[in-house]
């Protein structure tokens, strides 16, 4: 009973790391083409690891030979390269502020099986070709590597990694809670939750956050740093709407999907989202319970659902057309994440586009009403 038990969970687990992926490719509805709201939360952070890099100035072996830095979970496109330019500009700046040679790189990208790690590569010449033109010949050299594999397991040997990156991907868990069938047709925790479905979501997420900080912990050199950016909800309430308004609105355009005879309900029934979007005290809590690492910054900030959308002071937005714009650049980013999770599942029982159009409609009509905005966490570690 026990062996069947833990097997039923190993599957669940792989089930996560073998089909969860951003869309491949450089298409119209890849996520190389529609990440956009991801490369502002980077740029955001750009304070954050200034800070974290400047406070990491003693680590010898980091600034005398070798800067080895991972980005855990680095998804695919410009947004990954853009990362590592913006590393290296900041080690460098210091280096040349203190009087420094400059030190060699180790980029290690890492992010789960299904990954498009190919269109990375091609853009290597050009990242190559960009240090070299920027940096002129006194630039050290810079190895960029792909890692493959869950960062809920391990990956790279004892005390190696000097700076560990992650952003937008450790609100991913690395399994959908057990026991939460009762969830209905909601794909995540939502109003309309029954009480169990949001303690096991907290729960899997306290778990899986543990789990990363101690693999993590084993990886990264004493003194070394991590910058974790990642989806997070303004509030402990777990139905405040930074935290699960979108997932509902995604729910309710299957369920209109259902009404209207275009899928059963059956489907929705057995699908959730591993995700969760954590409030301040619960990662506190999990930081201070695993004990390797030093809490040192905790920075939240917002963004817009529509990425595009620079009208920050607009609150009630009551122009319906100019609604239905910034719906439709929601639509698409959210689109890019979530299309392969929801293919893997429905197989092609369902039409994508359809569902996407649905959810335009339900975007449009709630930022008419009120602008909820994703609540981004943004922390800086040290290992202890
Ligand atoms: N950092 C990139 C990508 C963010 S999208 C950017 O800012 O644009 C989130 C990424 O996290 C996806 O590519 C997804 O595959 C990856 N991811 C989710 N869970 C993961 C896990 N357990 N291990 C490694 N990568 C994971």
């Amino acid at each position: 009973m026990k062996a069947a038990l833990q097997q039923r969970q190993r599957n669940i687990v792989m089930e996560v790391e073998n089909t969860l992926h951003m869309k491949v490719g450089d298409g119209e509805s890849s996520y190389a083409s529609n990440s956009f709201l991801q490369e502002i939360v980077i740029r955001k952070t750009l304070h954050v690891l200034k800070h974290t890099i400047k406070g990491m100035v003693n680590l010898e072996t980091a600034f005398s030979k070798v800067f080895v830095l991972a980005d855990l979970g680095c998804g695919t496109g410009t947004n990954t390269l853009l990362l590592a330019s913006m590393v290296i500009d900041l080690v460098l700046e210091l280096c040349k502020e203190i009087n420094l040679k400059t030190p060699q790189f180790q980029v290690f990208l890492n992010d789960l099986f299904g990954n498009d790690f190919n269109t990375i590569f091609q853009l290597l010449p050009k990242f190559r070709a960009n240090l070299k033109k920027e940096k002129g010949e006194n630039f050290g050299s810079c190895f960029v590597s792909a890692i493959p594999g869950s960062f809920y397991r391990r990956l790279f040997p004892d005390e190696s990694l000097h700076l560990v990156h992650s952003s937008y991907s450790v609100h991913w868990l690395s399994q959908v809670p057990e026991g939460i069938e009762n969830n209905k047709t909601n794909i995540y925790m939502a109003r309309t939750s029954p009480p169990n479905v949001f303690e096991a979501y907290g729960k899997q997420f306290h778990t899986d956050f543990i789990k990363f900080l101690e693999l993590r912990a084993k990886e990264v050199v004493r003194g070394g740093c991590m910058v974790l950016t990642f989806l997070g909800r303004s509030s402990a309430d777990p139905t405040t709407d930074d935290g699960c308004r979108l997932m509902e609105l995604l729910a309710q355009s299957l369920l209109d999907m259902v009404k209207e005879g275009l899928v059963e309900e059956s489907f929705i029934n057995s699908f959730n989202l591993p995700h969760y979007s954590p409030c301040e005290d619960e990662v506190r809590k999990a930081i201070h319970n695993e004990g390797s690492f030093c809490l040192n910054t905790f920075n939240v900030f917002q963004g817009n659902w529509d990425p595009y959308d620079t009208d920050y002071t607009n609150l009630v937005d009551l122009n319906d057309q100019i609604s239905h714009i910034h719906a439709k650049n929601c639509a698409k980013a959210l689109r890019a994440v979530m299309e392969p999770l929801l293919t893997s599942h429905f197989g092609n029982l369902i039409n994508i586009d359809v569902l996407f159009q649905k959810l335009q409609m339900h975007v449009a009509e709630d930022l008419a009403n009120k602008k909820t905005r994703y609540f981004n966490i943004a922390i800086s570690l040290s290992k202890k």
